[in-house]
């Protein structure tokens, strides 16, 4: 049918969602009330993102605990969003809740190093392999300060990001292929005044020979990259495409930066270390502290010291690479908890398995419904994709993109006790995530997709 999006027929789309909003409605006065109570926050939620979910009105959660959530009129749900992966190991871990509490007591804020801070240091260069370490208090943050230090080491002006790319409110990152293929900000982007092309390039992502012509004048500080891409469904990488953007940007001189906020969910080490990808510049934020805000970056000894030679022919003065409240003695009480006791090899193979199950779950329903999806995977994250045969860049993952009907499997799901992530159809797998859970998803999504394919 010509009219179908992602082998869907809009009118089932259209009669699934009226039913859903019904029942989301119809069952929960108290949520329907705390939207009207909210009159003085933006959007009537505290961060208007929360207002994107796939619900008429916000869901309003009164507990979130181990892969669980309970809303304010009682109705429980299994949560594979996970906060979109700041959750990744489960709601309120007991090493982070316990380490929290100790900490309270000896102070939130100083900005001095706390007792942990070397021992934070050591468990970070040991996992993931760079020599130096710093502590923000978001991914955006992060990125943000690493693409300084990557500006500041080679002295060049320019970036590169790879089409379909999210790196988190990064401005320079906004920039996009446009459908006549050439760079510009993205549609949608408001309050930018500057044409961020001018400073940052694109290049689709699996294709070596646009990063080539991207870095052959020699103006690009770094290519920032996820090794996976997770922020446009998912987008794996083809053999061959890190090593050879390795030797691409060693070659050019460009530093690499990779992100691995989301990909952590690959091994205690991320996608970097299970791969042996070896990054100039390194950032891991939402889990890595158990979910308390708090980000990492890492930088490799030569890029040190070329950001000493930088640092030290300029005045001392504002570096600008830094916030008040990171490095806290509260983040690295948590990051301590997490990188020790949380985020263990014991836990990773939890997830994996339980992770395993879950794709196995989603393959056989999508088989079932005979529709041309299939499941992408990255350890503990699995993604539906609305299309054959795996993507290789951001165009595809565009094409592969149905708003309406991901609302409408989005809130399909939640009424029938099931939470993924409001984006795309990303799933997690937390330590506690109990194979009931997995369960419970796959007979959700058999009678959603049963729904809609008739
Ligand atoms: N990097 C990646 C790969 C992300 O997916 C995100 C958020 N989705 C970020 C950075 C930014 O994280 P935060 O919103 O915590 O700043």
């Amino acid at each position: 049918v010509a009219s179908e999006q992602g082998g869907i027929d809009p009118a089932r789309v259209t009669a699934l969602r009226a039913e859903a909003e019904a029942l989301y409605l119809g069952t929960r006065p108290k949520t329907r009330a705390a939207a009207g109570a909210a009159a003085h926050l933006f959007e009537g939620v505290p961060m208007h993102w929360m207002s994107d979910w796939s619900t008429p009105v916000p869901l309003v959660v009164a507990e979130a605990t181990g892969a669980r959530l309970v809303d304010i009129d009682g109705n429980t749900y299994d949560d594979f969003c996970l906060g979109d992966t700041a959750a990744l190991f489960g709601h309120g871990p007991a090493p982070v809740r316990r380490a929290l509490i100790e900490q309270a007591a000896r102070g939130l804020a100083t900005m001095l190093p706390s007792p942990d801070a070397a021992i934070v240091g050591d468990l970070l260069a040991a996992r993931f392999g760079l020599a130096k370490w710093q502590i923000a208090t978001t991914a955006s943050d992060a990125n943000r300060f690493a693409i300084r230090a990557a500006r500041a080491a080679t002295g060049r002006p320019r970036i590169l990001v790879f089409d379909g790319a999210y790196h988190g409110a990064v401005d320079e990152t906004f920039v996009e292929l446009d459908r006549a293929g050439r760079p510009a900000n993205k549609a949608g982007l408001v309050g930018e005044p500057r044409d961020l092309s001018e400073l940052t390039r694109v290049a689709p992502f699996n294709d070596l020979a646009a990063v080539e012509a991207a870095l052959a004048d020699g103006s690009v500080a770094c290519v920032i990259t996820e090794p996976v891409m997770t922020n446009c469904a998912m987008v794996l990488p083809q053999a061959g495409f890190h090593e050879g953007l390795r030797e691409l940007t060693r070659r050019h001189g460009t530093l690499l930066l990779i992100d691995e906020t989301h990909t952590l969910s690959t091994g205690p080490g991320g996608y970097t270390r299970a791969h042996w990808l070896e990054p100039d510049l390194f950032v891991v934020g939402k889990a890595i502290a158990g979910g308390v805000p708090a980000a990492v970056w890492g930088m490799s000894d030569e890029v040190v010291a070329r950001l000493n030679a930088a640092r030290a022919s300029v005045p001392p003065g504002h570096s600008g690479i830094g916030t008040t409240l990171s490095g806290s003695p509260l983040q690295l009480a948590a990051l301590r908890a997490t990188l020790e006791e949380v985020a263990t090899q014991a836990a990773y193979a939890r997830m994996n398995a339980t992770a395993d199950a879950m794709q196995a779950g989603l393959d056989a329903v999508i088989a079932k419904a005979a529709l041309p999806w299939h499941v992408a995977r990255c350890g503990a994250r699995v993604e539906v994709v609305r299309a054959p045969r795996p993507l290789r860049n951001g165009a595809e993952a565009k094409a592969a993109h149905f708003g309406a009907l991901e609302a409408t499997i989005h809130l399909a799901m939640l009424v029938r006790g099931t939470l993924i992530s409001p984006f795309h159809d990303m799933m997690l797998a937390s330590p506690p995530t109990t194979m009931d859970q997995v369960e419970r998803m796959g007979r959700a999504m058999d009678e959603v997709l049963g729904r809609l394919a008739g």
